[in-house]
């Protein structure tokens, strides 16, 4: 079954405006068509980038992916639940479940360990209408758990400014995956990332994903995207190519190969030490 199922999606702003008292062009010229009819299906188990320059509606579709918006036409059914028709507690509900959210900026909360920003999501669970709470105990095995997948058991009790740049976005990742989401949904996740550290991080994507984890990533960058297994791209709100990667990189032999290049790439730095000492 698939994951994910957009048919016909069209998302169209209006802008301010009195549109009744314009003639038909002007009128039009008010709308704004993000998106103009994308149809995309993505199965369990797929790394995906999309990709598009400016403008081309990645955002729009993102945050129709993420069911933080609704479309203004066409269906949008995941993990078998048709949501378009939801009420906001459901919509609500299907976000917090079915999708673990990756930002360019992290997003974690500063004044709380990797530990507890980890186990936030399983705690909001037990706010819900009509749920159980998830016993703490449990919540907190789960959050280990989730951490340790990304490498960071030994950084738990850490808080966000004593960890790089690419372990706070470890946190997310781990944040992401503790609800065991049908998808993973990441943003730019490497926008805010060195070389080092993006290589880093996909190469976890990709180790997520060898384990079945279903990953889409918008990111405009194509030394990026090449680590995932297929790339859509938008143009103008449509979905104009959809390939699959071949020859994927391995963004762990990357990594190796360019920490070795940027070491003999330090001479200078490596003698001024020698003399130092
Ligand atoms: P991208 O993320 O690829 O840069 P967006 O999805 O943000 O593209 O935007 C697609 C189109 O929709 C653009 O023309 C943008 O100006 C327009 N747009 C996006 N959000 C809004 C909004 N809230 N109101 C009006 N127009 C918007
Ligand atoms: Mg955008």
């Amino acid at each position: 079954m698939a994951v994910i199922e957009l048919k016909k999606i069209k998302r169209e702003y209006r802008m301010e405006g009195k549109h009744d008292s314009l003639s038909k062009d002007d009128a039009d010229a008010l709308i704004v068509h993000a998106l103009r009819g994308v149809d995309f299906t993505a199965e369990a188990g797929e790394f995906i980038s999309v990709m598009g320059p400016s403008g081309s509606g990645k955002s729009t579709l993102m945050n129709i992916l993420g069911c933080l918006d609704k479309p203004t036409s066409g269906t949008y059914t995941l993990d078998g639940i048709e949501t378009s028709q939801s009420d906001s507690n459901t919509f609500a509900y299907i976000r917090n479940r079915k999708i673990g959210f990756v930002f360019q900026s992290f997003n974690l909360l500063a004044r709380t360990t990797a530990l507890e920003n980890v186990e936030l999501p399983l705690f909001y669970r037990g706010h819900e209408k009509n749920e159980k709470k998830m016993n703490t105990q449990l919540r907190k095995q789960r959050a280990i758990a989730s951490l340790k997948q990304v490498g960071l058991g030994k950084r738990m009790y850490h808080f966000p400014s004593q960890l790089s740049g690419g372990q706070q976005q470890r946190v997310a990742i781990a944040r992401a995956m503790v609800s065991d989401p049908a998808f993973i949904l990441a943003d730019e996740p490497t926008g805010n990332l060195d070389t080092g550290m993006t290589l880093e991080i996909m190469g976890l994507f990709q180790e997520l994903n060898r384990q079945g984890k279903t990953i889409i990533i918008v990111t405009h960058e194509p030394e990026v995207a090449v680590y995932t297994k297929r790339i859509i791209t938008l143009r103008d709100g449509e979905l104009v190519s959809d390939t699959k990667v071949n020859n994927r990189r391995d963004a762990m032999d990357d990594l190796e190969q360019w920490k070795n290049h940027s070491l003999l790439a330090e001479p200078a730095a490596a003698s001024q030490q020698e003399v130092a000492s």
